[in-house]
């Protein structure tokens, strides 16, 4: 079986391609740049930009039974909900999508997998931190609270019309908030738990870390594994989708990086400061995504955690060792 994974170099596609080698598959990757912190097991790493049509009509070929897209100009609460990124990010992933969705029709890809995102779900349904509502029928009317979450939903449609115009074989799932080792964590793209656990690596007992906001907004974390798990899962299935990839266990930021300051043994306090910071309340609803493909998140947040800051940890004490 050959499978091609878009975004190959990033976080999650880097983790997917070790899985899919792990199952017997021959993979090739597509990103702008290799993974960051350890060599790719793909069998054939493609550096180049998906927003060239040329490039895609070069690489996307009728040889791949399965192809998964995971290529976005995405990063954490800093990069998407700041305002300073948003044509970016509108226009190099739609462009990403409408090349690969354009090619993947004309060579008639037998399935594809596409990354979609919590973030598409709307503002009015995320007020109450205690009270979210992100279940898969809920998307509509439409109001995401970025420009990032816009984008995800015109893709969703593209994807779907796709499968109803030309029968493409698409499985659309929703992440919410996936993190793990291997992930970027101070390069300004980092995502809440890997800014979290390297402030709380960076500092010595004794000082302070700051958090975005009040603290008091609600999010659900999923560990990476079970990601791929999920996945693994919806791309064997039958099931289209849309449907949550996430986790149900909600928690606050504060609490969230209590429990890192917990797992790292130091003495240090939060301050609560002024920064962009999303909806009040987002979790994910897993009714759907258990009845159509049987799946749930089998790590605990404390689990996962612990493993990714544990990673953090160790990088960042090679960092100050090499300095
Ligand atoms: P990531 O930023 O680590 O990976 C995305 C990869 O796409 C990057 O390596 C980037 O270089 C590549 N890319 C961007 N533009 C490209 C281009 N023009 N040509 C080729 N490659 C390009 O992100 P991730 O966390 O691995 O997320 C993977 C997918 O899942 C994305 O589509 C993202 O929107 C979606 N998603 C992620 C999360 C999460 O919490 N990580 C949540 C919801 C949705």
């Amino acid at each position: 079986m050959k499978a091609l994974v878009l975004g190959a170099g990033g976080f999650i596609g880097n983790h997917l391609v070790t899985r899919l080698k792990s199952e017997g598959y021959y993979v090739s990757g597509i990103d702008l740049n290799y993974p960051e912190f350890n060599k790719s097991a793909c069998d054939n790493f493609i550096i180049g930009d998906l927003r060239n049509e040329l490039f895609c009509r070069e690489h996307i070929t009728s040889d791949y039974q399965e192809i998964y897209q995971l290529a976005a100009d995405m990063g954490g609460a800093g990069y998407l909900f700041s305002g300073d990124n948003d044509f970016n990010v509108m226009h190099n992933s739609a462009a990403i999508n409408l090349n690969v969705t354009n090619i993947a029709v004309e060579r008639k890809i037998p399935k594809i997998f596409y990354s979609s995102s919590a973030c598409i779900y709307p503002k009015y349904n995320q007020l109450d931190p205690d009270n979210p509502r992100c279940n898969e029928d809920s998307a509509y009317p439409a109001d995401p609270d970025s420009e990032y979450g816009w984008e995800k939903l015109f893709s969703e449609r593209l994807y779907l019309s796709a499968y109803r115009n030309y029968n493409l074989q698409v499985r659309i799932a929703r992440f919410h908030n996936v993190y793990g080792p291997f992930g970027t964590y101070n390069n300004g793209k980092e995502k809440a738990p890997a800014a979290l656990c390297r402030k709380v690596a960076e500092a010595n007992s004794g000082k302070t870390i700051e958090i975005w906001g009040t603290g008091k907004q609600t999010r659900s974390f999923l560990y990476v594994d079970d990601c791929i798990d999920g996945i693994r899962k919806l791309m064997n299935s039958d099931f289209t989708g849309p449907v949550n990839i996430g986790s149900e266990e909600k928690i606050s930021l504060n609490e969230f990086a209590e429990m890192i300051i917990r797992i790292s043994g130091k003495s240090i306090s939060i301050k609560n400061v002024e920064g962009p910071v999303g909806v009040n309340g987002r979790t994910s609803h897993n009714d759907l995504v258990q009845q159509t493909i049987n799946w749930q998140p089998k790590l605990s947040l404390l689990q996962g955690i612990t493993k990714t800051y544990n990673w953090i940890n160790e990088q960042i004490v090679v960092e100050k060792l090499s300095l």
